[in-house]
């Protein structure tokens, strides 16, 4: 191989093209000082790839090498240089024979690369010199400095000219390389390390908390289709069941009605019986009496009949028959006047009796009235029982409601009724009680206040707010006691507008609350006034220059500002609400018990004052009686004395009679009043007896009536009891309907119908609310879950997954890293031993040939480690004996420095080399080693030689000529050696 010519165009001093050929092993270039000869040099370094310009000498950009133009010279856009080879011997990675390599820059900066005027990449003409020897670390371009560098340098600086001769550079970078990369993967591998030991410690925790709400999101479905399908269900039966329930109502209410009017009429009808039953009873005394008093006159008669009879029998006295007659008489007269004043007392009797019996209809009819009105009563009490079931019903349910905070916002109702969340106290609203007259303005004052939550300190709140976040329900404000402070309006407005018309005064003091919450009361209501009315709001509005905000008594507002906000209002403060109409409903159940007591003493003053009309009627009835009764007396008294005064009369006929002598006529008329008497007795004894029949089948019929009255008096009795019984349990259904759907609603924001339509029950509902109260149950034993550990965990655990395997990989690239590492470890070791051994052995050998004796030896500084021993030169000129090399002349170090060089090339020859005025500190003598060496060389490599020294040009087959004839510009010349003198 071989360089056969150089062409440079517009490189550094070159501005014309030159063609330099070098035809023989050795060609010496020689010029004056600055005439370009260096350039040359550079030039063929530069078209080999360099790239550094500090190595090309030149300043900051590679566009310094571009001609940069002269006195007379414009500066060139492009400079362009080209090496020829012969490469007849393949020694280039080319089956070409000839190879033409060159480079062009531009003043832009842009490169180019040829061979053989193809364009090629600067990696081609790396792969064309590759294994060659030639380039641009390689010892075939040696310039003057790298001759005393290799003298000059420490042992440790010296190694680099074994690493470039053994050819480690390569391995080297690569291992620095390996070993950067293995530094960054380790590093890697400790953080990945790092963040997996922390995954590690959240990764179980989350797994667990994933899994409990996991389940617990299995258990709310469940418990949700399961819920919703039975509730559902609950609702379409209790619907069934209540239209039964009215539907019997309806059926004992008309039942009732029937009989309430049956039952009327057949106590008119009892009474008229029992009326009836009375007469009937006056009657068969009447004719008992009747018979009696015909039996009394027959006896009578007959007793007179045997008095005439016995008479008959006995002398008559004249005398005697007058005095008898006198008697007779006298007695007659007595007879007659008590006559006259029983009648007299009868008729008295009689009008006493009718008096009684106008009586009797008059408290008939108040008591007729007065069942009327006990009736009316009767209703009254009934309906106010009902009403009284349904307020209670009522009352429960808002007391549930409060109790469970139904009405309240869902995030609230869930912080109020979560028992794990500490430091909770209530809502605004709920802790407050304000006057009836008021409840409207602070409703307002409040606005969404009312809903806020006190808590009791900040790390209440943060809890409460945590829980409502990870379990998604909403937002709600929290007021933490120990925080806020109260607001005031300033006392010097205070006493201004305080005598104002209609200003009622502050907020805040209509309020009554436990004292704690005095500041957060005022600090939501201490700087609000209120009015009577919005007159009164804009008078104290233009006051305060709307610097606070009024509310009127109506529930006005008027804002900071003046805006005003009013109309109509829907109520929604449900907590003052819910309680006050609590309050209205007690208030109103208390009403209705205190009816109710009312009523059942109405009820029982009428019950006292029939029973005192029914004594009064029978008190009178029994009185009718007796005064009936003496009546009777008195008739049959009158009677009998009449039957008395008849005898009596009887008598002095008879005694007129015997006085005459009439006896006979007597028995006569006796014998037929007997019989007339025996007559009537006969007929009053068979009426008698008509009547006792009729008054037992009567009073067998009273017996019916009363019997029925009293089954028809229980009858409805009963019905009453169950109507009310089933109003009750209507009131009863109303509460769970309202309950059940508002579960629907507020829990599963669903209503009945859609409900309806897509969720079935599947089980038995006795099943199904078993298994809800199982679900419930096992879903407070899960605790409070953080629904976000399911998606936290996955991310996790996916990440742990990651890194691990990352984990892994980094260790296994560490792993082969480190085995790279050795293996170009061993590559070198091997290369730089068998470089050092040789070079070692032609150091001694070209030292003794250089120096025609002495000692040269090359050692390494570390034998044990080569990788980075140094290399130190023992340098013995003959018949020296020296401790270091810099103790020698410069020739000397000249020389062994050269020596070792051309162990080197010895060792790696190279197919030419460029050695820049190497010589230059030697003698002639020395000077002539070096050219017989070069000479002997010559077979093996070219030489190309910049060179002041004509004896080294002796040595040249070829010699050019440097000159700057034109200034600035270089220019080659034939030289002959007579021509060059020796400096
Ligand atoms: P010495 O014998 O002193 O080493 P030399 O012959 O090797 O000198 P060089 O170093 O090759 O000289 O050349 C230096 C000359 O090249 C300087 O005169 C410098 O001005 C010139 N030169 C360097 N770069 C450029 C450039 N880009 N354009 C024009 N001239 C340049």
């Amino acid at each position: 191989m071989k360089l056969k010519s150089i062409r440079i165009f517009g490189f550094k001093s070159f501005a014309d093209k030159t063609i330099l050929e070098f035809n023989s092993s050795i060609t010496a270039i020689v010029g004056p000082n600055g005439s370009g000869k260096s350039n040359i040099v550079d030039a063929i370094r530069w078209v080999l790839g360099e790239q550094s310009i500090k190595s090309l000498r030149g300043g900051e950009y590679m566009a310094d090498v571009i001609f940069a133009g002269s006195e007379t010279r414009a500066p060139f856009k492009r400079a362009e240089v080209a090496l020829q080879f012969d490469n007849t011997e393949q020694y280039l990675n080319s089956e070409l024979n000839d190879i033409e390599v060159k480079r062009v820059l531009y003043y832009t900066g842009e490169n180019e690369y040829y061979i053989n005027n193809v364009k090629v990449r600067l990696k081609d003409i790396h792969e064309l010199f590759l294994d060659s020897g030639i380039g641009e670390d390689s010892f075939n371009i040696i310039s003057q400095g790298k001759i005393e560098s290799i003298i000059n340098s420490k042992p440790q600086d010296r190694r680099v000219i074994l690493e470039s001769a053994a050819q480690v550079l390569k391995y080297k970078t690569r291992k620095q390389e390996s070993i950067k990369k293995l530094e960054k993967t380790e590093d890697n591998l400790e953080k990945v390390g790092l963040v997996i030991h922390e995954l590690k410690d959240r990764v179980e925790p989350l797994k667990e908390q994933s899994q409990a709400a996991q389940q617990y999101l299995e258990f709310q479905k469940e418990l949700q289709d399961l819920e919703i399908a039975l509730t559902t269900r609950d609702i379409t039966s209790i619907n069934q069941e209540y239209q039964n329930i009215q539907k019997k109502i309806e059926e004992f209410t008309t039942q009732k009605e029937k009989l309430e009017k049956e039952n009327t009429t057949d106590t008119t009808a009892l009474e008229k019986k029992k009326l009836e039953l009375i007469k009937l009873e006056e009657e068969i005394t009447m004719y008992q009496e009747q018979t009696m008093t015909y039996h009394d006159m027959i006896t009578k008669l007959n007793s007179e009949k045997q008095v005439i009879l016995e008479r008959q029998k006995y002398e008559v006295n004249a005398k005697k028959i007058d005095e008898n007659l006198l008697t007779l008489k006298e007695e007659e007269l007595d007879l007659l006047k008590q006559q006259e004043t029983m009648k007299q007392e009868q008729s008295e009797m009689e009008a006493k009796q009718k008096e009684l019996k106008g009586k009797r209809t008059e408290i008939e009819e108040e008591e007729s009235l007065l069942k009327i009105k006990y009736n009316h009563l009767r209703q009254d009490l009934l309906s106010t029982q009902t009403n009284l079931a349904n307020l209670q019903n009522k009352a429960q349910i808002l007391k549930q409601n409060i109790e469970n905070n139904e009405s309240m916002p869902y995030a609230v109702k869930n912080v109020l009724n979560n028992p794990r969340l500490k430091g909770i106290h209530n809502t605004i609203g709920r802790l407050i009680e304000v006057e009836e007259k008021y409840q409207d303005a602070i409703e307002v004052a409040l606005g969404a206040s009312s809903n806020f939550i006190v808590v009791e300190n900040e790390k209440s709140a943060r809890d409460a707010i945590t829980y409502l976040k990870e379990n998604k329900l909403g937002r709600a404000t929290f007021f933490p006691l120990s925080i806020i402070s109260s607001r005031y309006v300033s006392p010097s407005i205070l006493s201004n507008v305080k005598q104002m018309k209609g200003v009622l005064g502050i907020a805040s003091d209509f309020i009554k609350c436990d004292g704690m919450y005095q500041n957060i009361i005022e600090n939501q209501l201490g700087n609000i006034f209120v009015v009577e009315t919005m007159k009164d709001m804009e008078s104290l509005g233009k006051e305060t220059n709307y610097k606070y905000r009024i509310v009127s008594l109506d529930g006005e507002l008027s804002n900071i500002g003046g805006s005003l906000t009013g109309g109509s209002r829907n109520r929604q403060n449900k907590a003052l609400l819910e309680k006050q109409e609590l309050e209205e409903t007690q208030k109103r159940i208390e009403d209705a018990r205190a009816r109710m007591k009312s009523y059942e003493e109405q009820e029982e003053e009428y019950r006292t004052t029939l029973d005192q009309k029914r004594e009064e009627i029978a008190e009178l009835d029994k009185n009718m009686a007796i005064t009936e009764q003496l009546i009777k007396q008195k008739e049959t008294y009158i009677k009998e004395q009449e039957l008395k005064i008849q005898s009596v009369q009887k008598e002095i006929s008879g005694a007129n009679a015997l006085k005459e002598g009439s006896l006979e006529e007597s028995i006569i008329a006796i014998t037929k009043k007997v019989k007339e008497a025996q007559v009537e007795q006969n007929q009053s004894e068979r009426k008698l007896s008509d009547l006792k029949v009729k008054k037992s089948d009567l009073s067998s019929e009273i017996a019916q009536l009363e019997n029925l009255y009293r089954n028809q008096n229980s009858k409805v009795h009963s019905i009453e009891q169950e109507l009310k019984k089933q109003e009750i349990e209507l009131g009863k259904m109303d509460t769970k309907m309202d309950y059940l759907l508002n579960l629907l609603s507020e829990s599963y924001h669903m209503t009945y119908e859609h409900a309806k339509n897509n969720y079935f029950l599947e089980i038995e509902p006795e099943l199904a609310r078993l298994k809800v109260n199982t679900l419930k149950k096992q879903i407070k034993d899960l605790g409070q879950v953080n629904l976000t550990s399911i998606e936290e965990y996955k991310k996790v655990s996916e990440r742990y997954e990651f890194l691990t395997s990352q984990e892994q990989d980094l260790q296994k690239s560490i792993e082969d890293l480190n085995s790279m590492i050795e293996e170009m470890d061993s590559i070198m070791i091997e290369r730089l031993k068998s470089a050092f051994d040789k070079i070692q052995e032609q150091f001694s050998i070209i030292f003794k040939k250089l120096f025609k004796g002495g000692k040269g030896i090359l050692k390494l500084t570390d034998e044990t480690n080569i990788l980075e021993s140094g290399i130190e030169i023992i340098a013995e000129p003959p018949g020296k004996k020296l401790n270091s090399i810099q103790l020698l002349s410069g020739g000397e170090k000249t020389l062994t420095a050269i020596a070792l060089l051309f162990s080197i090339l010895n060792v790696y020859p190279v197919p030419f080399c460029v050695l820049d005025e190497v010589e230059a500190a030697l003698d002639e003598a020395n000077v002539d080693t070096f050219g017989s060496y070069l000479q002997e060389q010559e077979e093996k490599s070219e030489f190309i030689l910049i060179t002041h020294k004509k004896r080294t040009m002796e040595y040249a087959g070829t010699l050019y000529g440097i000159t700057m004839q034109e200034q600035g510009v270089s220019k080659v010349v034939s030289v002959r050696l007579e021509d060059h003198n020796e400096e």
